[in-house]
């Protein structure tokens, strides 16, 4: 659809201030799968089918450390994922000035390593974990090199937890006030990749006061009807002029 495209374009040539806003919609052209269309992540415990969103809940983690950690390195640590042409054109836009914040629901750190400078992870990283008992930090060579075993504290033997956050816990909530900051302050918003179904997000995106409020997302979302332009495609494919 040329027009769609160009109206993006025009959009975002207009624009100074823009904010973006993203889900795992983000990296599934990296072959990382998202939760909603990867029917293959429910996993089987305790002849009980459980989905992804339960496995990663604070009361599994501690229920069952080693099915978290056998489903978490099999499925949500994509080691060898590398930016696709949603991240890259992101981080061309900040290098020009136009974009000022990156702000995702992912947790797989392909903003960072796409060149974006300003992200603000609300679910955390998987770069990132932290003995439970001494907040000791290790990296993410560590949990991979666990292959699916849980693991332990070379310091003090603790259950090494990656700064990820689970369901049941709370968000950063300096962070997510910066967020709410940077959504009041955008002349131009693009949401992409998100069903915007997991909270806040749908709440942040409300906080947009601006009339270019750009929705690009594979299915319908519960905000399309307040978008000013939407965009029923991939995301790498709509933001790939921007390169
Ligand atoms: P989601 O799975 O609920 O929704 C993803 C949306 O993106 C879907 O509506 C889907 O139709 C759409 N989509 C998929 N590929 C697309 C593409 N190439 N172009 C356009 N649209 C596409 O994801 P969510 O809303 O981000 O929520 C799931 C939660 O799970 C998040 O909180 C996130 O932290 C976590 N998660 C993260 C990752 C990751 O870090 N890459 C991956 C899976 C899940
Ligand atoms: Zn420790």
């Amino acid at each position: 659809k040329a027009s769609g495209a160009a109206k993006l374009k025009e959009m975002v040539e207009h624009s100074r201030y823009i904010v973006f806003f993203g889900g795992a919609g983000v990296s599934t052209e990296s072959g990382i799968p998202d939760f909603r269309s990867a029917e293959g992540l429910f996993r089987k415990v305790d002849n009980r089918r459980v989905s992804p969103e339960e496995i990663l809940s604070r009361d599994f983690f501690r229920r069952y450390p080693e099915e978290f950690y056998s489903f978490y390195t099999s499925s949500l640590i994509h080691a060898e994922a590398r930016p696709n042409a949603a991240h890259l054109a992101l981080a061309e836009l900040e290098k020009q000035g136009k974009l000022k914040a990156v702000i995702t629901q992912n947790i797989d750190g392909l903003h960072g390593m796409a060149g974006s400078v300003n992200v603000l992870e609300l679910h955390g990283s998987v770069q990132r974990n932290y003995c439970m008992d001494c907040r000791e930090p290790y990296p993410l060579s560590l949990i991979v090199e666990s292959r699916g075993e849980v693991p332990r504290c070379t310091l003090c033997g603790g259950i090494i937890k990656p700064d990820v956050v689970l369901y049941q816990e709370s968000l950063d909530m300096a962070l997510l006030e910066s967020a709410a900051q940077y959504m009041a302050k955008a002349d131009m918003l693009i949401v992409a990749g998100t069903s915007l179904s997991v909270q806040p997000a749908a709440g942040l995106v409300k906080l947009y006061r601006g009339d270019r409020l750009v929705l690009i997302n594979k299915a319908p979302t519960p905000m399309d009807r307040y978008a000013d332009l939407l965009l029923n495609e991939k995301v790498g494919q709509a933001l790939e002029p921007f390169l």
